[in-house]
């Protein structure tokens, strides 16, 4: 049962988030085996959208050596090297738009927003669907700055993941609870478009 607010049900205008899914993250240096079943899902999210004509964007860590968070993580998704770069499976389409970020969150000294805001002919998209790495971390800092700024969004959570079940399952509880993040598999969200 959905627990969003639901505000902009009259005029939905969403924005696909495909976070962090990079060689690193899948593959490389802090890699974990439960990104591989969201591969498939992200792709198929982030292809309804392009048919959809809903822009998709791909925040993705890229980082420098000054990045305060290399002291938690040590270094990953470097800028430059092959570990920031998006997974070859999910490749950013033409009109796809990366966002490079340098920490958690998507919007955290980014140009998201300012895309966000440019889309749908300068009306702006006003609904986030999130996939990507890692539920309770990109993800939820992402959805904590859009509720923040007044955005809606839905979890695809079937394209979403974590390095632990608990971490996965903590994550969605909290982002339902605290930001009334609508979260649902990805056969459902496509519906929406
Ligand atoms: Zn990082």
């Amino acid at each position: 049962m959905s627990v969003a607010p639901h505000v902009y049900d009259k005029d939905r205008r969403y924005a696909v988030l495909v976070v962090d899914m990079l060689y690193d993250f899948v593959y490389g240096k802090i890699k974990t085996d439960r990104a591989l079943p969201i591969i498939p899902k992200s792709g198929e999210l982030a292809d309804s959208a392009r048919s959809a004509n809903i822009p998709v964007f791909y925040p993705n860590d890229s980082h420098t050596r000054r990045d305060f968070e290399i002291q938690r993580w040590g270094e990953h998704a470097m800028r430059g090297t092959k570990g920031a770069k998006v997974i070859s499976a999910l490749r950013p389409r033409k009109r796809d738009v990366e966002i490079p970020k340098t920490t958690y969150s998507s919007f955290h000294d980014t140009r998201l927003e300012k895309d966000l805001k440019k889309a749908y002919d300068g009306k702006g998209a006003n609904t986030l669907i999130l996939a990507g790495l890692h539920a309770d971390c990109c993800v939820r800092h992402t959805c904590a700055d859009a509720f923040f700024k007044g955005y809606e969004t839905i979890v695809a959570e079937d394209a979403v993941n974590s390095f632990t079940e608990l971490q996965y399952l903590t994550g969605l509880q909290y982002v339902k609870f605290w930001y009334l993040t609508d979260v649902l598999p990805t056969k459902k969200v496509t519906k929406l478009f």
